[in-house]
């Protein structure tokens, strides 16, 4: 055996990566960016909830996919030399009692809106102070005293840009945050699909399709054997997450849909691309008016529930409701495709922050369930990019370092904050760290 000579640089530090989602590939690809050995290892196509599927010349992500203009998306893609291709989407009509009219997008709008009878629309302060300035609590509480109209539509904004069907389970901040950020920056449907931000996020990296059975820092086991590693990063949603480390990451109010994706060889009502529903948690869109997702001619529809807890979706109540604004469709279908509920994000509970990146020393966890900064799919490239941050800042190996003691210190038997500050130093989203004036969940002892 050779002994490395004492100037001989360090090795490369050894990554790996849980999960090719796109917080995985963000954080992967930045470390490896950065000169780390990267190891990315998923049970599945790469792209997670992001996948993009090409079939009879469609383009069909998974669900109806925007992207934030003004979040934390389209910073990392920027950092990372990425820039998303698409088409802002404008315009749409709400439904309210089963009539159309042009969704409110600006002032002028609000005060001429079909969506509020009469006086309604002449009472709406409360819901642009609201929207200005979040009071503390849940949405349910913020929107109690707004009348029934006008809670409705703000209840149809705020799922519209948060997908969270629950207003008692939503923090009145975070939703109206989202709403000022789709309302200032807009949302882009992407060319070709989400799949356009997975195949440069996922370039040159060494991705392995396995399925991870358990983590412990230092070390990931699969049914293959066991990987070592300097960092492993757990970039799975809270369920896996739970079932891998067998610790409870935390808790995040779940966003869930039913999503009816449908192909068809024409548009039969090309004046109708977009319908919001007001009084029903509904939501129906063309994608391809906006994007190149279909072939010529053809057409690219999502429609969606949004369900609260425990609620599935019922495949005939979509059908029925596109029934009623793209009539003659069943005729046209080349591809359809029906999932009953599908979880799109984890928001933080009001009142809750989501779990931090920290799991443990040398063990990361990054995702849309994960951190403070934004929501949805932004919430997973923040959690990627900060923990790629916090790897990155570590100039020594976690057991070496001597800042650290590998042990709580003697007479406290929780760890404290400073017993983790090497993974913090650089941290930019200081926000995403967790609690540990509480505590860690995850004490170094006990992992
Ligand atoms: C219907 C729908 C609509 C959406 N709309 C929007 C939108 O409009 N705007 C927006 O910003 N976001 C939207 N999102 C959310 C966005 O898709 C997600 O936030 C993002 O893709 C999540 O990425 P992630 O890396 O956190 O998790 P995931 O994509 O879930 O990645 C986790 C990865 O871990 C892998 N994995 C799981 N278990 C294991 C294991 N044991 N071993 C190895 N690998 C494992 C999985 O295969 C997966 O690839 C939507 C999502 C859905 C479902």
């Amino acid at each position: 055996m050779t002994t490395p000579h004492p100037t001989a640089p360090p090795a490369p530090r050894h990554i790996v990566v849980v999960g090719a989602g796109i917080a995985g590939l963000v954080c992967a690809q930045r470390l490896q960016r950065a000169g780390a050995r990267v190891t990315v290892l998923d049970r599945a196509t790469p792209g997670g909830r992001a996948l993009t599927q090409e079939q009879h010349g469609f383009s069909i992500n998974l669900g109806p996919h925007a992207l934030y203009r003004g979040g934390h998306a389209f910073r990392v893609l920027r950092s990372l030399g990425i820039a998303p291709d698409g088409t802002v989407a404008t315009g749409g009509d709400g439904e309210r009692l089963g009539r159309r009219s042009p969704l409110p997008d600006g002032l002028g709008t609000w005060l001429h809106t079909e969506l509020l009878p009469g006086s309604s629309r002449y009472l709406m302060a409360p819901a642009v102070r609201a929207i200005l300035f979040p009071p503390p609590g849940t949405l349910a509480d913020a929107i109690a005293s707004f009348s029934a109209p006008l809670r409705e539509l703000t209840e149809a904004l705020v799922r519209v840009s948060t997908y969270s069907a629950d207003p008692t389970r939503m923090d009145a901040k975070v939703a109206f945050d989202q709403v000022k950020l789709a309302i200032t920056g807009g949302v882009l449907y992407l060319h070709g699909g989400w799949q356009s931000l997975v195949t440069p996020l996922q370039a040159g990296l060494t991705i392995q399709r396995q399925a991870v059975t358990a983590v412990r820092p230092g070390r990931v086991s699969t049914a293959d054997g066991e990987i070592e590693a300097d960092d492993v990063v757990l970039a799975v949603p809270p369920a896996t997450e739970r079932s891998l480390t067998g610790q409870d990451p935390g808790e995040t109010a779940e966003a869930a849909v039913a999503t009816l994706c449908l192909g068809l060889s024409r548009l039969p009502v090309p004046e109708v691309p977009f319908v919001l529903g007001v009084d029903r948690p509904l939501y129906l869109s063309v994608h391809s008016g906006w994007a190149r997702l279909a072939p010529v001619g053809g057409a690219l529809v999502h429609v969606a529930r949004y369900l609260r807890e425990g609620e599935q979706g019922h495949a005939e109540e979509l059908e029925t409701w596109l029934d009623g604004h793209q009539p003659g469709w069943r005729d046209l279908v080349v591809f359809r495709r029906y999932l009953p509920r599908i979880r799109v994000a984890g928001h933080p509970a009001p009142g809750k922050a989501r779990p931090g990146i920290v799991v443990a020393p040398g063990l990361w966890r990054c995702g849309d369930s994960v951190g403070d900064q934004g929501l949805l799919a932004d919430a997973a490239f923040a959690s990627g990019d900060a923990v790629a941050d916090g790897i990155l800042a570590q100039r020594q190996p976690p057991r070496a370092s001597p800042n650290r003691p590998s042990r709580p210190r003697p007479g406290r038997s929780y760890p404290h904050f400073y017993d983790f500050y090497p993974y913090f130093r650089g941290c930019r989203a200081r926000a995403c760290a967790p609690d540990l004036s509480k505590g860690s969940r995850f004490p170094s002892s006990e992992v």
